[in-house]
């Protein structure tokens, strides 16, 4: 993939680029960037800008040999770590036998996340891990010299997902790796990741998409139209993962707004026994299900706050609007923040595998507090 293929992160490729004319590209870099954002697609854009043999100041030719083989992910000298994991024995796990799948869901979508590539390993509930053997098999693809490329390059796509063992097995490979070899590891959740490897990776910053950045990208991997693209990205907050998975469940959108509706009455009403029953409801959808509901949350209490500054700024569906009529006295810029700063930390611990039950549960008790607050502080004002 090329870099003009990405949209978006100007600077940054810039800066990438810059880089390599200056021949000071660092033997480890950790690209981190939130889900969605394109730091994979990203770092492979730029190691194929460092095979190229025919580069630009500002980008690869995009049909040199290895530019081909790079877009294609079947460059020799390209070595690549994902998380996997398979039904029966996961002795000596490690990416080879998954490459067919993976060069598939990547060239169908360079914006996958985590839970596209659960989908497609059809694991079920098991989670996806990098292993120790996937940590020798690093290693091993290291010590050979380069075939093609002047540099021997690996992509450790979600470092987060490394088991303890296959990281400190590493480390001394990244922090001293052989000669003219590229190390890039590709998170989306910096902040999990083990000091040791932090302080061994010179860190690249991948922004969040603008919105008509990420409408840009959904209308290349959906083909739908620019308007359902953006209303998509504008829920999602340009992540494009999260909008992906809207436009694909669209008709889903009724149901998260009937919940919604029920959870926030409930809230307001401190209705304990109902909050329950919606938490059960909640925690038998899928994490991708979760994450959408918040973020669909998230938009639907901002549109409340814009209509109720200037109504025609708001973009909402019929029924959203009837809803956010009736809804509009409860949020103001009094609770605005108080309220989309916990969902936000409930989308955080969901990313992380929080126990779903007690998320959503403790989420629904701190804002029913918020508003139990308030309740209280009007009543005072009017005695
Ligand atoms: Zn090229």
């Amino acid at each position: 993939m090329q870099f003009r293929e990405i949209p978006g992160h100007d600077e940054l490729k810039l800066k990438l680029c810059k880089n390599v004319a200056e021949g000071r590209v660092s033997h480890a870099q950790l690209f981190s960037g939130r889900e969605g954002s394109g730091a994979l697609p990203l770092a492979l854009a730029f190691m194929q800008y460092i095979s190229c043999t025919a580069r630009t100041a500002d980008d690869s030719c995009g049909t040199c040999p290895s530019c081909l083989k790079m877009s294609k992910l079947i460059h020799p000298d390209l070595y690549m770590a994902l998380p996997v994991n398979q039904e029966g024995s996961t002795d000596s796990l490690h990416t080879t036998p998954f490459l067919v799948k993976w060069r598939e869901a990547y060239l169908k979508n360079p914006w996958l996340g985590l839970e596209d590539w659960v989908d497609v390993l059809d694991i079920g509930n098991k989670q996806p891990f990098i292993s120790a053997f996937e940590a020798h098999e690093i290693i091993k693809a290291l010590s050979l010299s380069p075939v093609e490329s002047e540099y021997r390059f690996v992509l450790i796509w979600l470092p987060e997902k490394m088991r303890a063992e296959a990281a400190n097995r590493l480390l001394k490979t990244i922090e001293e790796p052989p000669d003219k070899t590229l190390i890039i590891l590709v998170t989306k959740s910096y902040d999990s990741l083990l000091k040791t490897i932090l302080s061994r990776t010179q860190l690249v910053k991948v922004n969040r998409l603008t919105i008509p950045e990420a409408t840009s990208v959904l209308q290349k991997i959906t083909q739908l139209d620019t308007g359902r693209c953006n209303l998509a990205a504008e829920i999602a907050q340009g992540n494009v993962v999260q909008a992906r998975w809207l436009l694909q469940h669209g008709d889903e959108a009724e149901a998260q707004l009937d919940l919604f509706r029920t959870w926030m009455q409930s809230c307001y009403g401190f209705m304990v026994p109902e909050l329950i029953r919606l938490t059960d409801l909640f925690a038998k959808e899928t994490r991708e299900w979760q994450k959408g509901f918040f973020s669909y949350a998230l938009y639907i209490i901002r549109q409340t706050l814009l209509m109720n500054s200037e109504a025609s700024l708001a973009h909402v569906t019929p029924s959203e609007k009837a809803f956010l009529d009736k809804f509009r006295k409860f949020f103001h810029p009094g609770n605005y923040s108080i309220i989309t700063e916990y969902i936000d930390e409930a989308v955080f611990h969901a990313e992380r595998n929080a126990h779903s039950k007690i998320l959503f549960f403790d989420l629904s008790l701190l804002i029913a507090d918020v508003f139990r607050k308030e309740k209280e502080k009007a009543a005072q004002i009017n005695a």
